[in-house]
């Protein structure tokens, strides 16, 4: 599953430290019968928002039973029939169905003995609203109103749709067959097997059997959609979009053929499906932007498809990188699974390094390698706090297994992958993965089976490194203590703390540290840093650093002088370096383990023709610094004039028209500039977008700009451009389009415009998904406003959000806050609302807020002091 815009994304919900101790949960359900093929049909009927299924499903008793559970929600049953392999067919059992453990049970007078038996069931379910079992999204074309059907299963809602043991390890074979409208298309997993006319208007859809595989991967769609192939080897690649839009989806298409041959070779197990379906879907959810069901997997058009008139090159990577993920789950995820929730890094982690590595290899112009430090920050900003959990967390419940579905397991998985394959050598890594798949291809598998099969194929000892950065949080801390030149050579002694933005006082756990030392212009040194000490020598006697290449997960704190040392050199480190260094003197700044101006000095430190993308992280970052002066008045005026001054220079070298020849990174920072500066309130900014959303000529907004400069006029709107934007929201047609129109109305900075968003958002007005988005976006200004909203309204938002974000969404809304009353009022929240042990969003959120408190009054005022003397040009 793609859960965060790889690019520029913004920390989500987070969790707290997970009890390790406890018991591993291998099923949630009674394990005396297990399930090996669900012959499954479904009819669903669209306007009523209702579906009938039958299923009949091959069962084993491994041990006498009187009662069969399995899991169901929302689901009413008609019949239910066991039989045994001769026909004998048992009495009607008694049915009772838990709404709280989403199971139904079926009891039997007398046991049933150990034996292959068949569970027939007929049953009546729902269509909802919201990306969870079967759903519809509406939206409205050349023709007229459209309502598509479409399926979301993980973490747990197949049991929405089929009555199923809807667990990781339960793997089995899915043959499913659809009854649908004839003029319209259905999709599944695999290819259709089977088209039969009924006579009535309606096709009964048989597709041909699934491979073994987990319940969360089944798949189904239904509505007016046109389908482009691309036949590559063995395997037919398709697009899936509403009519009329599959010109949009070429270059995913093209893509998805190049990513195959990229992983057919890596994982040197060619993927095993006839045909890959990616199929796109209009509106959007607050959870995630794709999924990975195996065969079709799933993309909201906006992370699919490319609108001549509003897409940017910022998108079309995006959807290629998403793409990359999501096959990358073709392997890893489909093929081996994780056994339970407890190990989702497996699939998500490794998705995301995978997802980045082909990304980097297929497309070198576009130069993403450098992405990974941002990645790398989005996982640290978590990890860096008391709610932090390890890679490898003990999941108990589905809810805890929705919020597992982190930057911790996303981008920190993503991290150690990274510094392992670095340690050892991408050859004998690979191997080790090869070698991982292949012995549990269509089974399930634990951390330790990968970290084995790496040490096998290696020959090189890392699973300790492994554990040490799975099975504990937090981040180590490499401290420079001394660095001593004699004949040309640096002998340097480090010692390991922990960084932690909240806890200045914690006593520091233990890692095992693969560190990389280098003077500049010399080779770099690797050296293991054990029990919290190492002692080293590199050649050259130059400016020294650590973590050379960036690809370790720690933090380098070098001490006043060799920092100053550093600064002074900052051009001439390599681009990855730059932005590492930059983000660790933020990060340690903003904790008090060194000057928080530190980070201003290596702002004032960048040159113009600096890599694009160490201007891209500096435009974050002054975009950060801003939010925190919110409300500031004077001061938050002085830094935005230091903050216009470094970026505008930088936007005016580039000029606001592409430059034919321009690269790929210098096309992203004009966007970025652009989109900063005009949160900056920048005038000269603000006046051109103005200029330009007046000027007739098109060319004023050109595609690669107009979301952008949108985003600008929204931000700084009245009321009556406030009503325009409204209007053009209001009388555009195409989905994709329309929902960015409505999500920039929340922008606003204007409170009477926020609220007016607020108010919008709850009508029927935008559409079913939308309205979270707009929520949310009120929440980036207006937290308080925003989350007192959401909850006084809460019946109505949460009909307009996926029923199982509820938990971390709303604590998302408030986190943002600097008022200490949201604190307890989050609490309250939580305690009335979230079931203990599931709470974590609002934890994280609370201790997000007290953070952030804490940083205004501790840390600005060392800014201010700073900017009260410094000029934005003046060297140190
Ligand atoms: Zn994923």
């Amino acid at each position: 599953m793609f859960r965060r815009v790889l690019f520029f994304a913004t920390a989500l919900a987070s969790l707290s430290l997970a009890a390790t101790a406890a018991p591993p949960v291998r099923t949630q359900l009674p394990d005396a019968v297990v399930p090996s093929l669900y012959d499954v049909s479904v009819t669903p009927h669209a306007a009523s928002l209702t579906f009938d299924g039958q299923v009949t499903i091959n069962i084993d008793v491994l041990r006498p039973t009187r009662s069969i559970t399995l899991n169901a929600l929302d689901l009413a049953f008609s019949s239910v029939a066991l039989s045994g392999a001769e026909g004998t067919v048992f009495p009607a059992p008694q049915v009772t169905m838990d709404a709280k453990a989403q199971t139904a049970t079926f009891s039997f007078p007398d046991p049933v003995e150990p034996g292959a038996y068949r569970l027939a069931l007929a049953y009546t379910g729902r269509i909802g609203t919201q990306a969870a079992g079967l759903f519809a999204l509406d939206y409205e074309n050349a023709a007229g109103k459209q309502r598509a059907l479409f399926t979301q299963f993980e973490d747990a809602d197949a049991r929405r749709f089929i009555p199923c043991w809807d667990e990781p390890a339960y793997k089995a074979i899915f043959r499913l067959a659809a009854t649908v409208p004839s003029p319209l298309m259905a999709v599944s997993n695999m290819p259709v097997a089977t088209r039969e006319d009924l006579g009535n208007g309606l096709t009964r859809v048989s597709f041909r059997p699934s491979p073994w595989m987990s319940s969360y991967l089944l798949f189904l769609a239904v509505g007016d959609f046109e389908r482009a192939t691309l036949q590559s080897g063995d395997t037919e690649l398709g697009v899936v979009t509403q009519r009329g839009l599959l010109p949009q989806a070429g270059f995913a298409l093209d893509s998805a053929a190049v990513v195959l041959d990229y992983y057919n070779d890596y994982f040197d197990i060619p993927y095993p499906l006839a045909k890959l379906d990616n199929v796109a879907a209009p509106g959007r959810s607050t959870f995630f932007g794709a999924m990975e069901n195996w065969g079709a997997i799933f993309t909201f058009e906006h992370t699919l498809l490319l609108d001549p008139t509003i897409s940017t090159l910022a998108d079309k990577q995006r959807v290629f990188a998403v793409q990359a993920h999501e096959m990358a789950h073709m392997w890893f995820g489909d093929l081996v699974t994780m056994r339970w929730w407890d190990d989702l890094w497996l699939n998500e982690g490794f998705a995301s390094w995978m997802g980045s590595r082909a990304t980097e290899d297929l497309h070198p112009e576009w130069n993403t390698a450098l992405r990974a430090v941002a990645a790398r920050e989005w996982a640290m900003n978590r990890d860096a706090m008391a709610t932090t959990h390890p890679v490898v967390q003990h999941i108990a419940t589905v809810q805890q297994a929705r919020l597992a579905f982190d930057a911790i397991t996303y981008s920190k998985g993503r991290a150690v992958l990274g510094m392992l394959e670095d340690y050892i050598g991408a050859d004998k890594w690979r191997d080790g993965v090869r070698a991982y798949i292949d012995r549990h291809a269509y089974g399930n598998a634990v951390s330790n089976d990968l970290w084995s099969a790496v040490q096998g194929a290696s020959g090189q000892p890392i699973i300790d490194i492994a554990h040490d950065f799975t099975l504990q949080p937090g981040i180590p801390l490499i401290k420079v203590d001394s660095a001593q030149c004699t004949g040309g050579k640096t002998q340097l002694a480090l010692s390991q703390g922990e960084f932690t933005r909240d806890r200045p006082d914690k006593k520091p756990l233990s890692w095992r540290v693969p560190v990389t030392v280098q003077t500049l212009g010399d080779e770099p040194v690797r050296v293991l840093v054990v029990g919290g000490k190492a002692s080293v020598g590199v050649p050259g006697c130059e400016t020294l650093l650590v973590n050379a290449g960036q690809r370790g997960y720690y933090r380098t704190l070098y001490g006043p002088d060799r920092f100053a040392g550093i600064r002074d050199h900052f051009s001439q480190l390599a681009p990855i370096d730059q932005l590492g260094l930059l983000a660790d003197t933020w990060a340690l700044g903003m904790a008090g383990l060194q000057p928080s101006s530190d980070f201003l000095r290596l702002v004032r430190a960048a040159t113009t023709d600096a890599d694009p993308q160490l201007w891209q992280d500096i435009a974050d970052d002054l975009g950060t610094l801003d939010r925190y002066y919110r409300g500031e008045g004077a001061r938050q005026a002085r830094f935005r004039a230091f903050a216009s001054a470094r970026l505008r220079p930088m936007l005016e070298r580039l000029g606001w028209q592409p430059v034919a020849g321009e690269s790929a990174p210098v096309k992203i920072l004009r966007v970025q500039l652009i989109d900063t500066l005009g949160s900056l309130a920048d005038p000269v900014v603000v006046q051109e977008a103005r200029r330009r959303y007046e000027d007739k000529d098109p060319a004023a907004m050109p595609a690669s700009l107009r979301r952008t400069l949108l985003g600008v006029i929204a931000l700084n709107a009245d009321a009556d451009t406030w009503d325009r934007l409204h209007a053009e929201a209001l009388a555009e047609k195409t989905p994709m389009v329309r929902d960015e129109l409505y999500t920039l109305l929340a922008r606003s900075r204007d409170p009477a415009l926020a609220r007016r968003a607020l108010e919008l958002a709850l009508t029927d007005e935008p559409g079913a998904t939308v309205s979270g988005s707009m929520i949310r976006g009120v929440s980036a200004e207006y937290p308080d406003l925003a989350f007192d909203f959401a909850l006084a309204h809460k019946d109505a938002v949460d009909a307009r959000i996926d029923p199982n974000e509820r938990i971390r969404y709303y604590p998302s809304l408030g986190s943002n806050s600097y008022d200490p009353a949201m604190i307890d009022k989050m609490a309250a929240f939580a305690g009335k609302y979230i079931a203990t042990g599931s709470r974590r969003g609002a934890e994280a959120a609370i201790e997000d807020i007290r953070y952030h408190i804490a940083l205004r009054r501790d840390r600005l005022p060392a800014i201010d002091a700073w900017l009260a003397t410094a000029q934005p040009g003046q060297a140190d």
